[in-house]
């Protein structure tokens, strides 16, 4: 971290501006220019908070961050990229994942009819909300613990793991059986249950906040992985803009900056980031072609008829359709799928 300081500024305010690091437990190294004094901050600063540092001193004009506060997912610290591994399948570099399912787990014979047809078509996972995050109190809320257990048999039936939205800590329980924990866009930044998902032994797949920057983003990420849980897999599922078309604007230049700054998966969710079903396919295939590690696709047999999230519901055939196309892609980006 280096602060340049105001011009002028007497010695000892400089001098006690250091000692005050050094009580810390940092060094500091101080470079006096002809028109500008610098002083570069040496130790672990992930805890400093820069903007406070530079309102409560007065000798200090700005500061800046020479490396990012987030270490555990840094791609600098961590060279090799990760690899989630998930029963008997990988998400990560090399591989292209698709995970697939209703936006809500509906009924039985809804996500078992699903559940086969997504997987006859190549999808490795079912995903399905059962705890559903809506902007309407009176809008369906999901099916719950009820929805739990219909997709617990889905995956026996299939032998796809399952991916679900945990909404707050207290249902930890309830997902025993979960293969890949969901924290949602609008959890993004719920922070006790990061760190409640952090103690678990199975993979988080963590999307972007309605609002987040990438680096708050790699912050969650670096919250759930500092508490022990290395298995994160982050999701670019569109982010709110003046664009009123679509519902979400799908940022792709963030999945490449992800795969850039960190070593964990990045996976898209092209559904949510339009909201409109013939967008749905064009985007899946935008983000194989700019690296991402996977995605996941809302599917249903009867989109006209789902309880949410129907208008950008791909239907089963779409969805296999989709699938031959990426896996002409995939082999030409000699990614696995
Ligand atoms: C979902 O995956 O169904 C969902 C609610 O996604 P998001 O958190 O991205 O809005
Ligand atoms: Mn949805």
């Amino acid at each position: 971290m280096v602060f340049v300081l105001n011009p002028k500024v007497r010695e000892e305010k400089i001098e006690r501006f250091i000692h005050e690091w050094e009580q810390k437990g940092f060094s500091t190294i101080l470079s006096v220019g002809t028109e500008h004094t610098a002083d570069c901050l040496i130790g672990n600063t992930a805890a400093v908070d820069l903007d406070h540092v530079v309102q409560t001193n007065d000798i200090v004009a700005y500061g800046k961050r020479i490396t990012e506060q987030y270490k555990a997912v840094n791609r600098t610290v961590h060279e090799d990229d990760t690899i989630v591994h998930v029963g008997n399948i990988s998400i990560g570099e090399g591989f292209f994942t698709v995970i697939s399912g209703p936006c809500s787990v509906e009924s039985e014979e809804q996500i078992l009819k699903i559940a086969r047809s997504v997987k006859a078509s190549g999808a490795k996972a079912l995903r399905g909300g059962v705890f559903k995050p809506r902007s309407s109190p009176y809008a369906f809320q999901g099916k719950q613990a009820e929805g739990l257990e219909m997709l617990r048999m889905a995956k026996r039936e299939t032998g796809l793991p399952i991916v679900s939205e945990i909404m707050n800590q207290t249902q930890i329980d309830l997902f025993e059986d979960v293969d890949i924990v969901q924290v949602g866009a609008r959890n993004m930044q719920n922070f006790d249950l990061l760190k409640e998902v952090g103690k678990l032994k199975k993979p988080v797949l963590l999307k972007r906040g309605l609002a987040n920057t990438i680096d708050e983003l790699l912050m969650s990420a670096e919250y759930i992985v500092s508490a022990g849980n290395s298995q994160v897999i982050l999701c670019e599922r569109g982010i709110r803009t003046f664009e009123t078309m679509t519902r979400n604007t799908f940022d792709l230049s963030a999945v490449v900056l992800l795969k850039q700054k960190t070593h964990l998966p990045v996976i898209a969710d092209p559904s949510h980031a339009s909201g409109i079903r013939s967008l749905v396919p064009p985007l899946a295939k935008a983000a194989l072609a700019v690296g991402a590690d996977g995605i996941m696709v809302e599917t249903h047999n009867d989109p006209a008829q789902a309880l949410s999230d129907g208008a950008q519901s791909l239907d089963l055939e779409q969805f296999s359709g989709l699938m031959d196309e990426l896996r002409i892609r995939a082999a030409i980006e000699k990614k696995e799928m």
